[in-house]
């Protein structure tokens, strides 16, 4: 293959009524966040993932907040968050004035680490928050007895794991509330957006509270506040690239599963790349294949990997920087030096490859001979 332009780590893959649906949200006049695809999405969505309730929201950051609002966390609480994750998880409990507090991965799926959870409660955790990470679901018939046992309230962070099932059970219906994220890169998207699927009616109308400036969800619009709210709300031309995606997600998760194993195989020979595994009892819909370098094996650090490709006109990312390291973060106390040991070798020796659900089997060969002429040069 000659060498094609530019690969970006990820970009959207619209391949259904996408502009069909924009175009009706337009020619009808319905653009903002009352238009019937914003009520489709919810509906069609949390009966996806097996969930009662579907709220739409502006973002997977905004959803998060929601949920912790819907919560009623505040000042004095705090949250279990894994240490690695999109830093939107710990924000979000940040904005309500709880704490997060943070717990290692384990080393196989990269996901919290159940058996690090218990050390870290104390009388005033509200919470526990997981992230599944890079796709694959956390060991969550741990996570929910721990949290039962406790009292604690579980929050998913499901932004990267649209469809994924743990034990059969859908990501998403698994603890009390779930956030996914409609962003470019995730594996259905309106360019920004986000969804919120409970079970809990209580959570369910709080949410949509909480959403809509603590307009009161039922009565007379007389413009009295009885709480501080927020303006989350998707517009409907929005909700109507995303309902298009969904009616698709099944070629979507498809053709993220057929990335990896692409990847794996083509690289199975190349020593020292550690691709995210999948448990038997998970799916892993692979939103990013992502890998650990090590650098021993490989020939070259993680970072020089990167440098290369780029250089070769292929983009990668690093995997997420540790929570415990985040400037942003620092007031929260947590940089405790060897604390974190899973959490900090992932962020030196984990990236991802190009994942789009729009790449074909050639361009990820092209990708793979690439990789190869790399670990050659440097052995
Ligand atoms: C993408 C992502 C978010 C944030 O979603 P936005 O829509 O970009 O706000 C939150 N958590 C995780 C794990 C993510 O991957």
């Amino acid at each position: 293959m000659s060498q094609p332009p530019f690969i970006p780590v990820c970009e959207p893959y619209l391949c259904g009524k996408e502009l069909d649906y924009v175009k009706e949200a337009i020619t009808t006049n319905w653009i903002s966040s009352s238009g019937s695809y914003v009520t489709r999405l919810e509906n069609e969505f949390a009966s996806y993932v097996g969930a009662q309730h579907g709220v739409t929201t502006t973002s997977g950051t905004t959803a998060l907040h929601l949920a912790c609002k819907a919560l009623e966390l505040g000042p004095g609480d705090e949250v279990i968050v894994p240490n690695f994750t999109m830093i939107a998880s710990a924000f979000a409990v940040c904005y309500t004035g709880a704490m997060p507090v943070f717990v290692d991965s384990e080393a196989e799926t990269w996901n919290i680490d159940p058996n690090l959870i218990e050390e870290k409660i104390t009388p005033n955790t509200k919470a526990i928050m997981v992230t599944h990470i890079y796709g694959h679901p956390c060991e969550m018939d741990t996570i929910l007895q721990i949290a039962k046992k406790h009292n604690l309230k579980v929050i998913e962070d499901a932004a990267e794991v649209h469809g994924a099932t743990y034990k059969g059970k859908p990501c998403g219906s698994l603890g009390d509330i779930a956030c996914f994220s409609l962003f470019a890169n995730k594996i259905i998207t309106s360019g920004e957006g986000g969804l919120i699927t409970t079970n809990d009616k209580v959570l369910f109308d709080k949410c949509r509270y909480y959403r809509n400036l603590c307009f009161p969800l039922d009565g007379p619009r007389n413009y009295v506040h009885e709480d501080i709210g927020y303006n989350y709300r998707l517009p409907n031309t929005l909700a109507a690239i995303a309902v298009a995606q969904l009616e698709n997600i099944g070629q979507l998760i498809e053709r993220r599963i057929a990335n990896a194993h692409c990847y794996q195989e083509m690289l199975k020979e190349v020593p020292g790349l550690r691709f995210q595994p999948k448990l038997d009892h998970a799916t892993n819909v692979y939103w990013m294949v992502s890998c650990c370098v090590d650098e021993n094996q490989f020939g070259c650090s993680r970072d020089q990997l990167m440098v290369d490709l780029k250089s070769r006109g292929i983009d990668t990312r690093k995997l997420f920087y540790p929570m415990h390291r985040q400037p942003a973060l620092a007031k929260y106390g947590c940089a405790v030096e060897g604390q974190y040991p899973v959490t900090d070798k992932l962020s030196v020796e984990g990236l991802y490859f190009p994942s789009s659900s729009g790449l074909t089997r050639d361009l990820i060969s092209y990708i793979c001979d690439q990789i190869k002429e790399v670990h050659n040069k440097y052995k």
